[in-house]
Formats: C-alpha cells, sequence, structure tokens
C-alpha cells in the first residue's frame, strides 16, 4: 500500500532563507548579511519603535479582553491605514467608494486580493515587474493565475526601461492584472518618475486593465504623503483597483503581520456587494485578523501624538538608509573602485540592485563572509557604521 504522502516532492528552498541559514552557520565575526529584506537600526538590530512601545504598554495595561474582531478587522485600523494611502479628505471615501480590510500583513493582503480577483475575473492574465519581489509570481499563480512579466529594470542603465515598459502595457489584453510597485521597487530600488507615472497611469486607463498597486515601503521612499502620491494618482482617476499596503517595515512590527487590502470601486452599492464577497474570501481563509499589532498600529495612527513619534522615528530610519547609501558609494572610490556606482543614490526604499554579478555575489561569499541575494540585490538597511568600511572594502575586491 503506498502511502498519503509518498508521492510529495521536495520543494525547492526559499532562496533568501536558505541565505539566511547559511549565514547563521558561518563562524566568521566580521560577516554580514545583506540579503535580508528587514531595517536593521545602526546596532545591527531590528528596532522597536517608541510609538509602538508606548501602545503596547497603554494596551498592557488596559488589560483589554481578547474577543474576535469582526471579518473585515479593526475599524479605526482600517480608517487610519486608508487615509495614509488616500490623505484624509478624499472624495472616494466620501462617496462611499472605499474598502480597507485588515489583512496578515502585505502578503495577507496580496492572497485576499488575488482569491477575490480569481473569483469575478477568472480568465485575466496577471502581469509583475521584472523583475519583482519573488512571491508575486508565486501568490497569485497559486491563486489560479497565469503570471508573465512586463519590462521594468535595464541592467545597462541601471534604471527604468521606460519605453519596454511602455510597450509591455501597450501589448496586455484588456481586464489583464498588472502590479504595480507603487514606491521603493523590489528588489531593483528603481521608481519611474511622478511624470512617468502619469503616462503609466493613463494607458493602464486606456487599455482598460486592472491595477494592483502593491505599497510594502510606504515612508522610506520621500515620506508618508509623498510616497502615496502615486496611490493618490490612480485614485484621481476613479478607477476600480486593488491596494495591498504593510505596515511590517514601516512599523518595524514585521511578525505581528500588519498590512491592510483597499479597495476602489465605482459606487457606493458596488461597495456593499465588494464588502460582502471579500469578507466570505476572508472568512474561508482564517476568519478574522488577529488583535494584537492591529491594535498597536491603530493606537499611533489615531493619536496625534504617537502619530507625529512614529513619523520622526520612520524620517529617522529613512535617512539612515540614505546616509549608508551616501558612504557605501564613497567607501568604494576610497578603496578604489573607479566603476561608477553613483546610481546607489538615486535607488529608493531598503534594496539596491548593485550590479554584481552572480559569480561576485558568490565570491563575497566565500571570500568575505559578505551576504548578498544572487541577483545583486543588497539590502542598504542592513549597513551600519560598524559593518560599511568591510561591507566596501569586499565588494572593491571582488569587482
Ligand atoms: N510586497 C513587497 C514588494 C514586499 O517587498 C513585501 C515584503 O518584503 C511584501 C509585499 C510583504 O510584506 P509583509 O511582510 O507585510 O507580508
Amino acid at each position: 500500500m503506498t502511502t498519503l504522502f509518498e508521492s510529495v516532492e521536495l520543494a525547492p528552498r526559499d532562496p533568501i532563507l536558505g541565505l539566511n541559514e547559511q549565514y547563521n552557520a558561518d563562524t566568521r565575526s566580521s560577516k554580514v548579511n545583506l540579503g535580508v529584506g528587514v531595517y536593521y537600526d545602526d546596532e545591527g538590530r531590528i528596532p522597536l519603535l517608541k510609538a509602538v512601545h508606548k501602545a503596547e504598554v497603554a494596551r498592557i495595561e488596559a488589560a483589554a479582553a481578547r474577543g474576535y474582531l469582526p471579518i473585515e478587522g479593526i475599524k479605526n485600523y482600517n480608517k487610519g491605514a486608508q487615509e495614509l494611502l488616500l490623505g484624509k479628505d478624499s472624495p472616494l471615501a466620501k462617496e462611499g467608494r472605499t474598502l480597507t480590510f485588515q489583512a496578515l500583513g502585505g502578503t495577507g493582503a496580496l492572497k485576499i486580493g488575488a482569491d477575490f480577483l480569481k473569483q469575478i475575473t477568472p480568465d485575466s492574465k496577471v502581469f509583475i515587474s521584472n523583475p519583482s519581489w519573488e512571491n508575486h509570481r508565486a501568490l497569485f499563480e497559486r491563486a489560479g493565475f497565469p503570471v508573465e512579466t512586463y519590462a521594468y529594470y535595464d541592467a545597462a542603465t541601471h534604471g527604468l526601461d521606460f519605453e519596454g515598459m511602455l510597450a509591455s502595457f501597450k501589448n496586455m489584453p484588456a481586464k489583464s492584472i498588472v502590479v504595480l510597485h507603487a514606491c521603493c521597487h523590489n528588489p531593483t530600488g528603481v521608481d519611474p518618475t511622478l511624470e512617468q507615472w502619469k503616462q503609466i497611469v493613463q494607458l493602464i486607463q486606456e487599455k482598460d486593465l486592472i491595477p494592483f498597486l502593491d505599497i510594502a515601503y510606504q515612508g522610506f521612499g520621500d515620506g508618508l504623503e509623498e510616497d502615496a502620491k502615486v496611490v493618490r494618482l490612480f485614485a484621481d482617476l476613479g478607477i476600480s483597483m486593488f491596494i495591498s499596503s504593510s505596515f511590517s517595515k514601516s512599523f518595524s512590527l514585521y511578525g505581528e503581520r500588519v498590512g491592510a487590502l483597499t479597495l476602489i470601486t465605482s459606487s457606493a452599492d458596488e461597495s456593499t456587494r465588494v464588502l460582502s464577497q471579500v469578507k466570505r474570501v476572508i472568512r474561508t481563509n482564517y476568519s478574522n485578523p488577529p488583535t494584537h499589532g492591529g491594535t498597536i498600529v491603530s493606537s499611533v495612527l489615531n493619536s496625534p501624538e504617537l502619530f507625529a513619534l512614529w513619523e520622526e522615528e520612520l524620517s529617522g530610519m529613512r535617512n539612515r538608509i540614505r546616509d549608508m547609501r551616501q558612504q557605501l558609494v564613497a567607501k568604494l572610490k576610497e578603496h578604489g573602485v573607479t566603476q561608477n556606482f553613483d546610481f546607489v543614490l538615486s535607488q529608493r526604499g531598503m534594496f539596491s540592485y548593485s550590479g554584481l554579478t552572480s559569480d561576485q555575489v558568490d565570491r563575497l561569499r566565500t571570500e568575505h563572509g559578505v551576504y548578498a541575494v544572487s541577483s545583486g540585490r543588497i539590502c542598504v538597511a542592513a549597513l551600519n557604521s560598524r559593518n560599511i568600511d568591510y561591507v566596501a572594502k569586499a565588494i572593491a575586491q571582488v569587482l
């Protein structure tokens, strides 16, 4: 008799988690992990933000009971998350054309959105940027969609292949779902300019495509409001769309799974029907979201004092990353690198597509204990005043 699991094949290892395992097993004290997707402070630790800590202390003191949340989550959390995206005075919200659901991180928001899309437009194709966050493809494929890519990164210029991107959009069938990084593109750090976004938005409307904006790094580009500009550009058109947002990075609350799915519909009546269907998607996945992280984020978003503190701490993270970008470029020059790395300065968010080849990445790891993703992606937010000189020197030696 065969066993139930006999024919189960071993799934490939997650490349980034595999890299972490190798890093943890490395005994060199000088080792540096730039393969991660997490913000570390200058001490090399994941910070616990003061705003978060204050909200947590207040929550513990309140000794609140832990009943079930509504399926769509905490009302004030959803309101706060939506306002960060669309602004406090969104006409769409006033018209009842916006819906926000507390979700299990940005990933959870993408998953609810993908499942709901499969229900309403089952024959659509999904297009993701080339390259993209590696889970985008897997997630939409698992939801049952064929996933293709649109042109995005131009390795020759270390910048955006804007013409290629527009050409890809022009070739997409109507009702295709286009996943767009609204700011701080992961993995490249390359974003379109606002002028380019205007053309993209127009084309998406003309071609009757379905935008699914993913914003996992709001506040890491230029600021909370500035980074929402692209979302508002789309919202201004009033077209139906999906937005997944995440507080994992901006609140340094990775393990609490705090994110949101926001939808824009074309009428209040549509919203009522869509709300009821998305609630079914959630109910049959995990029933309702957890309380702790959502309560903390909601307290911060809805308290002017805690919000101001959070914004200040978020600016601190953003500025530290910028500083690391500048220092990296300067130190590469100091260590005799003649190749131009100035593109690192114009990339945004936590990551940089460094241009290092997979051979160079291998040598960084084996010869210097510096870990990066084989695509050459490095997490700039994992650099600090103690490891930056070592990393720049190591890069100089493998170039
Ligand atoms: N989308 C992008 C582009 C990301 O980079 C990430 C996380 O790395 C996510 C979504 C998922 O975020 P979360 O950890 O909140 O699920």
